[in-house]
């Protein structure tokens, strides 16, 4: 099996409502580049990275010489021709090879005819759980959707997603409006949802000092752990010897260096383990195992994928023993997929790990072209700005927060 072609197209879809966070605002849709490669033997396997465009189709495209010819089931010879780590410096090039490799994990279990997740030791559980992501939502005129600010219209959107989808942890995505608005909202969540658990992530907007107040401030409450409160590992290693809650971080590890660190100076306890920005699938099952010898706590982070990569995240959760929290995705806020049968459904909170070979997703072709097409007549977005404030920019933290609109 030997690959032939490499393909990438970027689409957009729409979310329900626009998402809006600590850097900026998710413009009511999600874009993403979709990966295909083909091999001599006319198998497809299924890629997907975050952003698109010229720039994020050139990027993999210019990798073609490196994957011709390459058999797909030599997963490490991949991971070292296209990441050797010797070459970082000069080739950051993690999210390409987590989208390619993520097509050749597809096409390695497609032509073995086993899961991702056997390639990776195989499936500890058939279904991953997932917290509801609560954003603070602009309104969105077309879908009605949107508009949350408030401790009320927050726990009333969290009503709503657990009605829907049954999750039985939420997370409170903050850092918007100033601390004291996100601790008043996750009290009330946490009023509202006495026997679920609880998380909170300002997404690192907050000083160390605001994060020892607000931390002890919640040490009473349910919570699965205290996300990126602040910035960084000296930060965050500060923060957790002041408050009595476990931390964790999607942004302060992110590769290997990082995690030696974060274990050697005791600086965070719980890891969010992300299949793009650790550079794979594989490298992000590697984390968790180095988590799990050291007994560091994991989670799953979302980056605002479509369900290619949600099912490298199933697979991902599917295969190591020691995810004890729910995963997280933005999923539930997209309207649509690009993969065959449409989304994939929730069930009790959960969505089962894919059953067939490979990722055991498929392309819907007419999907694709349709938010393709959108892609071509909206465009991308910039994700650290916000449409509704035009001169703002994220900056030191009296310039970064917004002030609520809306008073109970
Ligand atoms: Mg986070």
């Amino acid at each position: 099996m030997k690959i032939v072609d490499v393909r990438a197209t970027t689409v957009a879809v729409p979310l329900e409502a626009p998402l809006r966070h600590a850097m900026g605002t998710h413009w009511g849709r999600f874009v993403r580049t979709i990966v295909e490669i083909e091999t001599d033997d006319g198998a497809i396997g299924l890629g997907e990275m975050g952003g698109g465009g010229e720039s994020a189709e050139n990027g993999i495209r210019a990798l073609k010489p490196y994957l011709l010819g390459h058999d797909p089931l030599q997963l490490e010879q991949l991971y070292w021709k296209i990441c050797n780590p010797t070459a970082s410096l000069y080739n950051n090039r993690a999210q390409l090879h987590a989208a390619i490799e993520f097509a050749c994990m597809d096409l390695a279990g497609k032509r073995l005819g086993v899961r991702a997740c056997d390639l990776l030791g195989g499936s500890l559980r058939e279904s991953v759980p997932f917290a509801s992501y609560l954003f603070y939502r602009y309104p969105d005129p077309k879908t009605g959707r949107g508009g949350e600010e408030t401790a009320e219209e927050m726990v009333s959107h969290a009503r709503t997603l657990k009605a829907q989808h049954g999750f039985r942890t939420h997370k409170l995505k903050g850092g918007v409006f100033p601390p004291d608005h996100d601790l008043e909202v996750y009290l009330a969540l946490a009023a509202a949802f006495p026997g679920d658990s609880l998380r909170i992530d300002p997404n690192t907007a907050w000083s160390v000092e605001d994060s020892i107040r607000i931390g002890r401030a919640i040490e009473h409450l349910r919570n699965d752990y205290y996300e990126d409160p602040c910035w960084g590992l000296e930060g965050m290693r500060r923060v957790r010897s002041f408050v009595k809650v476990p931390t964790a971080t999607n942004t302060a590890v992110v590769n290997f260096e990082q995690l030696a660190a974060c274990i050697r100076l005791d600086a965070i306890d719980v890891i969010l383990l992300d299949t793009t920005f650790w550079g794979g699938l594989r490298e992000a099952w590697k984390a968790g195992v180095v988590c799990e010898k050291f007994q560091r706590g994991i989670s799953v982070h979302s980056s605002g994928e479509l369900g290619i990569q949600l099912a490298t995240m199933l697979h991902l959760g599917a295969a190591l023993p020691n995810l004890s929290f729910a995963a997280d995705a933005h999923y539930h806020h997209l309207t649509d997929d690009i993969i065959q049968g449409g989304k994939l459904p929730y069930s009790g909170g959960e969505i089962a790990v894919p059953a067939g070979p490979g990722l055991g997703v498929e392309l819907d072709r007419d999907k694709l072209r349709q938010y393709a097409e959108l892609y071509q007549r909206e465009g991308g977005y910039q994700y650290d700005r916000d449409p509704e404030r035009p001169e703002w920019f994220s900056m030191v933290p009296e310039r970064r927060f917004a002030q609520p609109k809306k008073r109970r």
